[in-house]
């Protein structure tokens, strides 16, 4: 675990006076490791590594600091910096990250990015926003024709945010949907249009074209990239993707409510070179916050624990007692839908379903392989992604503790996988009884089993 290694970091620097080419090895290690269980990508990491080394080893440790602590110093700051916006002295600027509406209104702010990513959310979030903080007036449209759920959503929220819907239908095309939006929107004398649009469950080159043209269409002043603070590594083949395509000028980073490290707010941030300028709280339309680098930082690298493993440290009480008041440790093995969303994830990368009955020796499927049929697959494969997008829909609250999912929530959820209500009770049982199977293999069953099976 993080606290883990941080403590060891501390323990093993205790009593030494400088930050040297030996020890700070060490220490980096550390930092490196707890950067890739943050979800940082490796590149990123490896970059950032380098700078901090640089940095460090011209530090002095003055007074009563220990080396650990000035490494923690300079890694908290450098994680800021690369994370926020900073001025030419290096210095972190606060609040630069507002939206920019300076333009001949209608301001256009178009919503990219994944479905399930939280666009549909974050535009209502935004309208709502832009109406209190900067008493604007704001117009809503969608161009998710493929989800007419979605449309539905996107009025249903605007409504709460205190703002105008523009209404589109499925059968109209995205830049038409746009243009007759942007087309109100002056005649009306909005000051900002916030155009939603359709994601799909990966980056595909219909998607991407599709976003490009809409662009082309509205010359949008903001065009924000929303990306799931909880999606890890897959968020910089995302941001890549987006970042091709279209010239971002900002990423919003969302469902930092939920348990994840926030790794994403790095390499996103390092692979688009665009601010990231606010963070989602929460599903409800004010959990939006303008993103701060320093709080961000210190969430990253759990800075919470190491300064605490620090002073309790330092005060001389042991690594193992600080680490239980860290307390950090993720607690219960209970299996939530989390997991068997990184299950589901964990197939897709071993190229699906087809994949993985390719890998199995055709003893196992009983000589059967050929006879599986490939609409049988097809539709397994759909299956999959389906409840993949169902899951995304669920907020991270309700992943770890699905028996929170009571008839309204389960509408909000099937609305904004474009699936039915049924479709999410189905998730849900077949969810149940894995976790039952998982239930019966606790307690050394598991290992059990694999020695009975000759392991
Ligand atoms: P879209 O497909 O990109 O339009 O995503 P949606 O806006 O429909 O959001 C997908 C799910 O994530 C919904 O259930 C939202 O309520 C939820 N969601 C969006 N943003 C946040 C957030 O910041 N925190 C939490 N907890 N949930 C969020
Ligand atoms: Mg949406």
């Amino acid at each position: 675990a993080l606290s883990d290694r941080l403590g060891r970091i501390v323990k093993t620097m205790r009593g030494q006076a400088r930050i040297t080419e030996d020890n700070v090895q060490d220490m980096l290690r550390e930092v490196r490791m707890a950067l890739l269980e943050a979800d940082v990508a490796l590149p990123v990491v490896r970059d950032f590594i380098a700078r901090v080394k640089l940095k460090a080893l011209g530090q002095e440790v003055v007074g009563s600091l220990t080396p650990g602590q000035v490494l923690v110093s300079v890694v908290q700051k450098e994680l800021a910096a690369t994370m926020g916006e900073v001025d030419a002295d290096g210095k972190l600027k606060a609040g630069a990250s507002e939206i920019n509406l300076a333009t001949q209104p209608p301001a256009v702010i178009l919503m990219a990015g994944l479905q399930g990513a939280g666009k549909t959310t974050t535009s209502a979030k935004l309208a709502r926003h832009l109406i209190e903080k900067r008493r604007k007036k704001v117009l809503t449209v969608s161009a998710d024709i493929y989800r007419p759920a979605a449309i539905e959503q996107l009025k249903t929220v605007t409504a709460q945010a205190g703002a105008e819907w523009f209404p589109s239908s499925a059968s109209d095309k995205p830049v038409e949907i746009a243009l007759a939006a942007l087309d109100y929107a002056k005649k009306h004398y909005f000051d900002v249009l916030i155009l939603d649009t359709a994601g799909r469950l990966g980056i595909d080159e219909a998607l991407m074209a599709e976003i490009a043209a809409l662009h082309a269409a509205v010359n949008p002043i903001e065009t924000l990239f929303v990306v799931d603070a909880m999606q890890g590594q897959d968020a910089v083949n995302t941001a890549k993707a987006f970042g091709a395509a279209l010239p971002l000028t900002g990423i919003v980073l969302t469902k930092l409510d939920g348990d994840s490290r926030g790794g994403a707010a790095l390499s996103v941030r390092a692979i688009t070179g665009v601010p990231i300028k606010f963070a989602g709280t929460s599903e409800k339309l004010d959990g939006l916050e303008v993103f701060d680098a320093e709080r961000h930082a210190g969430r990253v690298l759990g800075m919470g624990d190491i300064v605490a493993l620090v002073e309790e440290v330092t005060k001389g009480i042991d690594v193992e007692a600080a680490q239980k008041l860290a307390g950090k440790l993720k607690s219960g093995d209970g299996f939530d839908l989390e997991d068997f969303l990184a299950q589901l994830g964990q197939m897709k990368k071993m190229g699906g379903l087809g994949g993985l009955i390719d890998k199995l020796p055709t003893q196992m499927m009983g000589g059967k392989a050929a006879n599986v049929g490939q609409a049988n697959m097809d539709r397994a494969e759909r299956d999959m992604r389906r409840m993949e997008g169902i899951i995304r829909s669920m907020t991270p609250l309700e992943r770890r503790k699905p028996e929170l999912l009571k008839a309204s929530r389960k509408r909000r959820i099937a609305a904004g996988a474009g699936v039915q209500v049924q479709e999410v009770n189905r998730l849900l049982n077949q969810f149940e009884q894995m976790q039952g199977m998982m239930k019966k293999m606790k307690g050394g069953g598991m290992m059990k089993m694999m020695r009975r099976m000759g392991g």
